[in-house]
């Protein structure tokens, strides 16, 4: 009997990231028997550190307020389920969008967006920190576990796709990487696809949260256009089902019409714009992948509407203090003696000290505390900084 060995790029539409047309890796490597190389890169996100500690990450919920909220790694895997049906719908390369679902918020900090922003607050002066441009150094330096090369060597298209925002100062550092962030142009469609995927899954996901914590209620939420026309076909569809069941069928009609507005939408631009290969998708002025105008204004609205009952909300702003007070006391206490961090993150702060001054030691220690999950960050800061920390 003989291993069966597909072609990975069977199937494929001719704008799809092809292996055969593949930018590569950093570090040559040989070809694997039987899996893609996509395939590969999936399987290495899988099996990093950084993607198991995303368990322990807040998405909009810290973790222990709840078993049943999102974390990051729910939210990354939803992310992936959207993208990859959208993927093979439209004859995209469904490894290389899962790998990159997957791997898209590997860099982020603990406390969600919090402490993302209280962490570029304390770089200001050594760089900034940016959380997408850290998952890219995840993948890229920080995972430690391959014998021929540093961090995950993933391929040039799969890191095109975890980069999907970046300054133009740190854009100038990654060579053929930043160039689309310089000189203009578009990612992959896979990382097109990604990206409106994260969008969707936080969304939806974000208005059953709420509900279930109690800070959204269905009266606001049905002055969201989206919202409301699926809660009220639920009621009129389904009479006497429990609330429950009403707003899981409402949030799975909502990502259901926006998940067709956005293959519908992008079938007609890859049509009109036709690209013969990846490298015509690259050098177009838009992304082909995008919502209708319509469904892009009502995802808007769904947007703002979180943003300002949701994510504004008292509750979520106290954890945004609490949060701001943890990642600012952490990075103080280990910027003022950075040897009290681990073997490893000391010896790097020592490291980078030595080569470029207190901005090398404060990457050191910025990298440290972004890869903490919440709970580490909390013992961590009742350990050094204030045992009696209420959270
Ligand atoms: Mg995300």
């Amino acid at each position: 009997m003989q291993r069966l060995t597909l072609d990975p790029d069977s199937g494929l539409a001719s704008y799809a990231a092809q292996q055969c047309v593949s930018r590569g890796r950093v570090h040559a490597e040989e070809p694997h028997p039987y899996r893609g190389e996509y395939q590969r890169d999936r399987d290495r996100i899988i099996h990093s550190a950084a993607f198991r500690r995303l368990v322990y990450k807040t998405q909009v919920f810290v973790n222990h307020e709840g078993d049943l909220y999102r974390t990051r790694l729910t939210h990354s895997l939803e992310v992936a389920q959207i993208a990859r049906t959208a993927a093979r719908t439209l004859g995209l390369n469904e490894q290389l969008t899962e790998a990159i679902c997957l791997a898209h918020d590997l860099g982020h900090t603990p406390f969600g967006h919090a402490g993302q922003d209280s962490l570029n607050e304390c770089m200001r002066d050594y760089g900034g920190f940016e959380h997408n441009l850290q998952s890219l150094r995840v993948v890229d330096e920080l995972e430690d576990r391959y014998a021929g090369f540093p961090g995950l060597n993933l391929s040039y298209e799969t890191r095109e796709g975890v980069l999907k925002h970046c300054s133009r100062r740190n854009a100038r550092t990654l060579g053929e990487l930043g160039k689309r962030f310089l000189e203009g142009g578009q990612p992959g469609l896979e990382a097109q696809l990604a990206n409106l995927a994260d969008a969707i899954a936080y969304n939806n996901h974000d208005v059953d949260d709420g509900l279930r914590a109690g800070l959204l209620s269905v009266e606001e939420l049905c002055e969201v256009t989206l919202f409301n026309e699926q809660y009220e076909r639920v009621r009129r569809e389904h009479p006497g089902i429990g609330e429950r069941a009403v707003i899981h069928e409402t949030v799975r009609g909502m990502i259901n019409g926006i998940v067709t507005d956005l293959l519908d939408n992008s079938l007609l631009q890859l049509e009109t714009a036709a690209p013969a290969c990846i490298d015509e998708v690259r050098t177009q002025t838009g992304p082909l992948i995008s919502f209708s105008e319509e469904f892009q204004s009502l995802h808007l609205e769904l947007k703002r509407f979180l943003q300002t009952n949701l994510y504004r909300h008292k509750k979520v702003m106290e954890m945004t203090n609490r949060a701001n007070g943890v990642v600012r006391g952490l990075f103080d206490v280990y910027m003022a003696d950075p040897s009290i961090m681990p073997g490893e993150h000391a010896s790097r702060a020592a490291q980078w000290q030595e080569d470029t001054g207190d901005a090398g030691a404060a990457r050191a220690v910025a990298d440290y505390v972004a890869g903490m999950t919440d709970r580490y960050a909390l013992s961590a800061y009742r350990r050094l900084v204030d045992a009696s920390l209420k959270f």
